[in-house]
């Protein structure tokens, strides 16, 4: 039978790395729900709907329910995001679109419409999903919850060799920044803080490698 996991954490501690391979390792369908606040956000930043770091709620709130947000397979085994049929899985990825889905992501209409979507996509179960609020909001009955972190300058030094790697032109001081701004929204905001499920096990991989982070997954997934 199978199970849904959830994977939650502060923003750049790898858990998208420990759910794909996790999921690919066991058959499993990955879901990145950070992409779907971020193609909110880049919607809002393309449509004139984030004024002077403001999110025009009304506005948003009317275009909300037309918006398409869905993942499609690519061609290197993994999935792109697409928002209204058109691949945004690059410009989502912006430290500018990173920083907006932090702000439309404290919008409860906002994580409504995404719970919602994204229960549906766990329905079958078989899904690992990795966020904020997937353990204790999402999927609050999942099997096996993982709460991820690492301290915040070596999760922004892997966020930078990231970047930079995809060829974006960043400081590592304003991603430090980006990180600590992220964290303390999302720690402070009303709507469903980042909180560590009560069931949750608790992976800080400061000090670990990818591989023994996977491996470590792995075994809690056998527990
Ligand atoms: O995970 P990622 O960093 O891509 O998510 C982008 C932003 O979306 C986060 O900073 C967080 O504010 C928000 N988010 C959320 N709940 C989730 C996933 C992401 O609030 N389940």
């Amino acid at each position: 039978i199978k199970i849904n996991i959830a994977i939650d954490g502060h923003s750049s501690c790898g858990k998208s790395t420990i759910a794909k391979g996790l999921a690919k390792k066991i058959g499993y369908t990955y879901i990145d729900s950070g992409a779907m606040y971020r193609a909110v956000a880049l919607y809002c930043l393309q449509n004139g709907l984030i004024k002077d770091g403001v999110v025009d709620e009304p506005a948003l709130k009317s275009s909300i329910k037309t918006l398409i947000i869905e993942f499609r397979p690519n061609s290197m085994g993994g999935a792109d995001t697409y928002m209204n049929n058109v691949n945004v899985e690059n410009e989502i990825r912006s430290l500018e679109a990173a920083s907006a889905a932090s702000k439309v992501s404290t919008i409860k209409f906002v994580r409504q419409t995404m719970v919602y979507l994204q229960q549906q996509m766990g329905k079958n179960k078989g899904v690992v999903m990795d966020g904020r609020d997937i353990g204790t909001v999402v999927f609050p009955d999942a099997e096996l919850k993982i709460f991820v972190t690492a301290k915040p300058e070596i999760r922004a030094e892997r966020r930078y060799k990231e970047l930079l790697n995809k060829g974006l032109d960043v400081d590592y001081d304003d991603v430090l920044a980006n990180v600590i701004e992220r964290d303390e929204r999302d720690s402070n905001r009303t709507e469903s803080p980042l909180r560590q499920a009560e069931d949750s096990v608790v992976l800080d991989n400061s000090d670990l490698t990818p591989d023994q982070q996977f491996e470590w997954a792995v075994s809690a997934c056998k527990t």
